[in-house]
């Protein structure tokens, strides 16, 4: 069995992380979504279990004590966590998993899974994009948009310690170039260990 593809994307607010993630699950069986816990309300078009687990600070915090989570933070003044679970039983099971977080999520994966993680920093064209992006998309009020443009520049400054840059100005370029570096991972001698052992 080839060992499984931890596959870190973040980016800042509005680059369209969601959007290549979302085509990257349906494009490919192999790769599962990560669900994460989060204290931020569902927007209208997001499903509780779906795009997150949708919790109250208390459970949150409770999740935390019981050392649930592989890795958690505070973004833009909510709390977002990935289940240690989730991952774990992934890689034990030859699955890849898709994380879709944020930076200080994923040093903390990488912290904890080394190179079984995959970190990948998708950029926007432009903060002008980024900012059209973010309100083409209409889902934050005026005081949450600001947060994130804010944040939005420190994040692109942590994006060197990631080891792929994908730029998503034409989507279709972005996917192709996030799905080839999924594949490629996949092949590392490391986790392919098995093709190997098929002749000793
Ligand atoms: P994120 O998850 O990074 O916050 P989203 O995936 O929600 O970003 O994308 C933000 C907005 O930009 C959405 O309305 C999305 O449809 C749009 N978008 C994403 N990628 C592109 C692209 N390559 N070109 C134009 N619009 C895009
Ligand atoms: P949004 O509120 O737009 O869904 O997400 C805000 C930010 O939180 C995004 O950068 C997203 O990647 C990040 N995020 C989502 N889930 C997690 C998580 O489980 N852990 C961490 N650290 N960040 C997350």
């Amino acid at each position: 069995m080839r060992r499984g593809v931890v596959l870190v994307v973040s980016a800042p607010s509005g680059a369209g992380k969601t959007t290549l993630c979302r085509k990257l699950i349906a494009k490919d069986p192999l790769i599962s979504f990560s669900v994460s816990y989060t204290t931020r309300p569902p927007r209208p078009n997001e499903r509780n279990g779906t795009d997150y687990f949708f919790v109250s600070k208390e459970t949150f915090q409770k999740m935390i004590d019981e050392g649930a989570f592989l890795e958690w933070a505070e973004v833009y003044g909510n709390f977002y966590g990935t289940a240690k679970a989730q991952v774990e039983n992934a890689i034990k099971e030859g699955k890849d998993v898709l994380l879709d977080i944020d930076v200080q999520g994923a040093f903390q994966v990488r912290e904890k899974l080394g190179r079984d993680a995959v970190l990948v920093f998708v950029l926007p064209p432009s903060f002008e994009t980024l900012f059209q992006r973010l309100k083409a998309r209409g889902t934050e009020d005026e005081m949450t948009l600001r947060k994130r443009l804010a944040a939005a520049k420190e994040e692109i400054l942590r994006a060197k310690a990631f080891d792929y840059l994908v730029l998503n100005d034409n989507l279709e370029e972005a996917f192709e170039e996030l799905y080839s570096i999924l594949r490629a991972e996949r092949q590392k001698t490391f986790r392919r260990e098995d093709l190997l052992a098929r002749f000793f």
